[in-house]
C-alpha cells in the first residue's frame, strides 16, 4: 500500500474532510492508514490497536462515510435508524467515542448519540425514539432500551466492537451474543481489542468474516515513545516513594503536574487519594463505586488541571481520554500483564513522548516476569527508596529557588521523627528558625495500603489470572497470525 500522507488522499467526503481539518488532524495514525480503505472497502476488520492510537477515526470516519449517501434532514424518527452500532465496555469509553464521532459527523445531517448505564433512562429513550444514525452504547443499558422497545436494530449496516478484549474482561459475552442476534445478518462486522487472549479469537472466528488485519506496530509504540521504569521498593514504603516521585520526578525535578497513578483495589484507591490530598497534592479517586456524575466530574477537573492526580482503578480509568499524558505511574503492579499494556497506553499517544514508571515489590515478581514476557522486554528495576528528611528538605529548597511551589500554603510547622516509621508522630519543635514547610512532615503517617480488595473484589481469582497470562506467548501478531490462519 502507498503511504498515505495526509487525510486530503482518502476518499472521504468534503464534510467530513472538513470536520477532520477542524480537529487539527493532518497526517493518518499508522491505524488509519491501514484501517480506512478497509473498512471503506465494506471488508471485516480485526484491529489490533489499543486507545490512543487513533482506532477512533481508523474505523469511524469510514464508517461514516459509507452511509452518508443516505444521510438526510428529514424530522420523520423513521428516516434516522441507527445503522452504525458501537459497543464499548465502559461509560467512559463511550462518551470518549461519541464525542469524536460528534465532531467527525458535525458537517453532515447525520444524528450521532450515546447510550450508557448509570445515569436515567428517559432522556436516552428519547433521543432514540427521535432517531439516531450513529450509537454509541454499552451493552447492558442497549439491552435495555430495546427491551424498553425505544431502539430498533434492524438497519444496522456496521457493528464495531471496541476493546473486545475488555468487553470479555467485564463479562459481556452472553450481552453482545445477545445484541448480534437483534441485527441484520449480511453487516459489517468491525473489532478492536489492545490484546488476543483465547477467548477474543474464538470471538473473533464467531463474529468476523474474513477479517482483514489491521494493526499496528505495539513493540514500536510502547518502545519508542514510551520510557518504562521500574522501581523495586519496600511495602512499607510505597506511598512514601510515590509521594518523593510526584514531588520531585517531574521537569526540571520539580513536582509531576499531569498524572494518573493506577492502583488494584478501590479501598487503594480511596485511602491513597485521601493521603495526597491531605499533604497539599491535589488528588483525586475514580474508582467503581463512583457514580457516573463522580468520575465524569473527576475527569474533567483533572483535565481542567484542577486536579493534579487522579488515582484510579483499571476498570474506572478504561477508555479516558487525556491526550498527551506525560506520565503514568503503577502504584500497584497490575494483576493482569494485559492492564500494563492499557495503563501504560494513557501516555505517550500520538507520537508524544511518555513515562511510565512502576513500583514493584518482593511479592510481584511473577506478575511482573509476565509483563515482560507480554510485552517481550527485560526491565531493569532500580531499588528506589524514600529520600531522608534531609534530602527531602534540600530538596524543597531547591524548588523554592527554583520557583515551584510558590502558591503551596504555609502552615503551622511540624516535624516527624524518622526513626520509627510505625510510630512516627508529630512533634512540635518550637524553637527552631526560619520555618520550613514541606506538607510531608506535616501529614499524619497512614501505612501503605495492601490490597485486599479489588475492583471486582475477586483478589485471588484475578492473580491467578495474571499468572495464567505469564505462561503465554505474548507476540500479537504471532497470534492473530495463528488466528487468521485457523
Ligand atoms: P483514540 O485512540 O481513537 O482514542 O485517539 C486518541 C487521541 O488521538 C484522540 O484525542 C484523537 O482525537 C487523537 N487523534 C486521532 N487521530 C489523530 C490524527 N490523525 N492526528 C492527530 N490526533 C489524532
Amino acid at each position: 500500500m502507498s503511504e498515505i500522507l495526509d487525510f486530503s488522499k482518502f476518499p472521504l467526503d468534503s464534510h467530513i474532510q472538513a470536520a477532520i481539518a477542524e480537529m487539527g488532524y493532518v497526517t493518518p495514525t499508522p491505524i488509519q492508514v491501514q484501517a480506512i480503505p478497509v473498512v471503506l472497502a465494506g471488508q471485516d476488520v480485526m484491529g489490533a490497536a489499543q486507545t490512543g492510537t487513533g482506532k477512533t477515526a481508523g474505523y469511524g470516519l469510514p464508517a461514516l462515510q459509507r452511509i452518508l449517501p443516505k444521510a438526510n434532514t428529514s424530522m420523520s424518527p423513521a428516516r434516522h435508524p441507527v445503522r452504525v452500532l458501537i459497543l464499548a465496555p465502559t461509560r467512559e469509553l463511550a462518551v470518549q467515542v461519541n464525542e469524536s464521532l460528534v465532531k467527525y459527523a458535525s458537517k453532515t445531517p447525520l444524528r450521532v448519540g450515546v447510550v450508557y448505564g448509570g445515569v436515567d433512562i428517559k432522556p436516552q429513550a428519547d433521543m432514540l425514539r427521535r432517531g439516531v444514525e450513529v450509537l454509541t452504547a454499552t451493552p447492558g443499558r442497549l439491552l435495555d432500551h430495546h427491551e424498553g422497545g425505544s431502539v430498533n436494530l434492524s438497519q444496522v449496516e456496521i457493528v464495531i466492537l471496541d476493546e473486545a478484549d475488555r468487553m470479555l474482561d467485564m463479562g459481556f459475552l452472553p450481552d453482545i451474543s445477545r445484541i448480534l442476534n437483534l441485527l441484520p445478518k449480511k453487516r459489517q462486522n468491525l473489532m478492536f481489542s489492545a490484546t488476543f487472549s483465547p477467548e477474543v479469537k474464538k470471538l473473533a472466528g464467531n463474529f468476523l468474516r474474513n477479517p482483514v488485519l489491521v494493526e499496528v506496530a505495539r513493540e514500536n509504540a510502547t518502545a519508542d515513545t514510551v520510557e518504562q521504569i521500574v522501581y523495586q521498593v519496600h511495602d512499607s514504603e510505597k506511598t512514601d516513594v510515590l509521594i518523593d516521585i510526584l514531588k520531585g520526578d517531574g521537569e526540571n525535578g520539580g513536582p509531576i503536574k499531569q498524572v494518573i497513578v493506577f492502583v488494584n483495589a478501590k479501598i487503594t484507591c480511596r485511602r491513597l487519594a485521601s493521603t495526597l490530598s491531605r499533604i497539599g497534592i491535589s488528588a483525586d479517586a475514580i474508582h467503581g463505586d463512583k457514580s457516573q456524575e463522580e468520575r465524569m466530574a473527576a475527569l474533567e477537573a483533572f483535565k481542567k488541571g484542577e486536579v493534579e492526580v487522579l488515582v484510579a482503578t483499571d476498570v474506572a480509568a478504561r477508555g479516558l481520554d487525556i491526550a498527551e499524558l506525560p506520565v503514568v505511574i503503577n502504584y500497584d503492579v497490575p494483576f493482569g500483564a494485559e492492564d500494563y499494556v492499557h495503563r501504560i497506553g494513557r501516555t505517550g499517544r500520538a507520537g508524544a513522548k511518555g513515562k511510565a514508571v512502576m513500583l514493584a515489590t518482593g511479592g510481584d515478581s511473577r506478575l511482573v516476569t509476565a509483563i515482560e514476557e507480554l510485552t517481550k522486554q527485560k526491565f531493569k528495576p532500580a531499588e528506589r527508596r524514600p529520600l531522608s528528611r534531609e534530602e527531602r528538605r534540600s530538596r524543597y529548597e531547591s524548588q523554592r529557588r527554583d520557583g515551584f511551589g510558590e502558591d503551596r500554603p504555609r502552615r503551622v510547622r511540624k516535624e516527624w521523627r524518622d526513626d520509627d516509621r510505625e510510630g512516627r508522630r508529630p512533634v512540635d519543635l518550637p524553637k527552631m528558625p526560619a520555618p520550613v514547610y514541606d506538607p510531608i512532615f506535616d501529614a499524619p503517617y497512614e501505612p501503605t495500603e495492601t490490597t485486599a480488595e479489588t475492583e471486582h473484589n475477586q483478589p485471588v481469582q484475578t492473580a491467578v489470572r495474571g499468572q495464567a497470562q505469564g505462561k503465554k506467548k505474548g507476540r500479537v501478531a504471532a497470534l492473530l497470525g495463528g488466528l487468521l490462519r485457523k
